[in-house]
């Protein structure tokens, strides 16, 4: 039916405000730190995903201001003449760290995800996702020709039936840390399960790189595994390195691949050279941060403890990333907007982006002991009433 594009949103809209559903973006005016002015007010910031503090970390400010060799633009595709050497650099340093043969930096996460599964999966093909992947995972996994089947939460018993039940071409397709409820995929258990079966793996690391295993190398190296040929490891920068873009990494095959076929990579312009700068600086601070994460998990264990002592409802997450359920879209926006006029900062996250409202709280390695037992004691407030 043709028609304006009012007729076409205005009841959309407004059935979205009449049940508390309405997004809007706050305007920050300070930079990505614990503290921040957000809409003109200093809060306690509970929920960016910074959590190792390296977004407004000043060796990575001083190391950009300080070069000569690159402008910001990159002027074109990585293809063309975008392929700056820093680029190159950052890719040979992500490889060796992490031990497979290459690394492909994407100028962001969602891409890098639509990339992989819409070059590596062909028609009669099939795509077997964790039920809560991240929503960049599910578009990528509808962008491909492959069919889309999804598996019960962690569920590795029915995963294990579908793909003893098929003789198409399977990808798993799993978050390691899961954004919306920060418990933890197996990958120890999926990576044998794709072996056995003959299947790929795909594991997105975008909270656990830089957090999780020896260094911060992430999920496989904190399950004690390698990644093999058919294994791609999928990792960001806007996460633990606090700068912005992602990386594919993988044998050298499946790298080649991506940069002839990946439409995601090909037609578009490359980040920022200065912008990889950051995150080789970035990538230094992360190999050498073992005091940060520990620090990391010494917030997540006060935090975890002072909620519980209230009887909240935690979920089993031993991640940066503790969601507390609420009942309703309603009740999540009413404790957020209380927790801000006490002055903490955390985001209320509804459907459609989870099932089930919740507050989501973030931890950083910045965040000191007496900011989260203030938000602890706002908790213990907001229970009372
Ligand atoms: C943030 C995120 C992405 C997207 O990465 P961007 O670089 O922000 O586009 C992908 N997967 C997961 C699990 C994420 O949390």
């Amino acid at each position: 039916m043709k028609g304006s594009i009012k007729q076409r949103f205005q009841s959309r809209l407004a059935e979205r405000q009449s049940q508390a559903l309405y997004r809007q973006r706050p305007l920050v005016s300070s930079p990505q730190a614990v503290t921040m002015t957000i809409n003109g007010q200093a809060y306690i910031n509970f929920c960016s995903n910074d959590y190792l503090g390296l977004a407004g970390h000043p060796k990575i400010k001083d190391v950009v201001c300080k070069d000569k060799a690159a402008g910001w633009g990159s002027g074109a595709a990585h293809l063309v003449t975008g392929h700056h050497h820093y680029h190159q650099q950052l890719e040979q340093a992500l490889a060796s760290w992490l031990g497979t043969e290459r690394a492909l930096l994407f100028s962001t996460g969602y891409m890098a995800n639509l990339a992989v599964q819409q070059t590596l999966m062909q028609s009669g093909d099939v795509i077997i996702a964790d039920k809560l992947n991240h929503a960049s995972l599910i578009d990528g996994a509808l962008a491909s020709s492959a069919d889309f089947k999804r598996y019960p939460h962690l569920d590795y018993a029915a995963l294990s039936r579908r793909l003893a039940s098929t003789e198409q071409q399977a990808l798993i397709v799993t978050d390691s840390v899961f954004s919306m409820d920060g418990d933890l995929a197996d990958i120890a258990h999926l990576t044998q399960l794709a072996d056995q079966h003959q299947a790929w793996l795909l594991v997105d690391d975008a909270h656990a790189m830089g957090v999780l295993g020896e260094q911060g190398r992430g999920s496989f190296s904190h399950f004690g595994v390698m990644p093999a040929a058919d294994h791609i490891l999928m990792g960001t920068f806007g996460k633990a390195f606090g700068t912005s873009g992602a990386f594919v990494a993988g044998s050298d095959l499946l790298i080649e691949s991506l940069i002839q076929f990946a439409r995601p990579f090909i037609y578009t312009t490359a980040m920022s050279p200065l912008n990889a700068l950051a995150t080789l600086t970035a990538l230094e601070l992360v190999q050498e941060g073992d005091q940060l994460r520990a620090r990391l998990k010494a917030n997540i264990t006060q935090l975890r403890q002072g909620l519980a002592d209230l009887g909240m409802p935690l979920l089993p997450s031993a991640s940066a990333i503790q969601p507390v359920l609420c009942r309703d879209a309603a009740q999540a926006v009413s404790w957020s907007e209380q927790l801000k006029t006490a002055g903490f900062w955390v985001a209320a996250i509804r459907p459609p982006t989870v099932a089930q409202a919740r507050l989501r709280i973030t931890l950083s390695a910045s965040h000191q002991p007496e900011q989260i037992a203030g938000l602890i004691e706002a908790f213990a407030q907001l229970t009372k009433q």
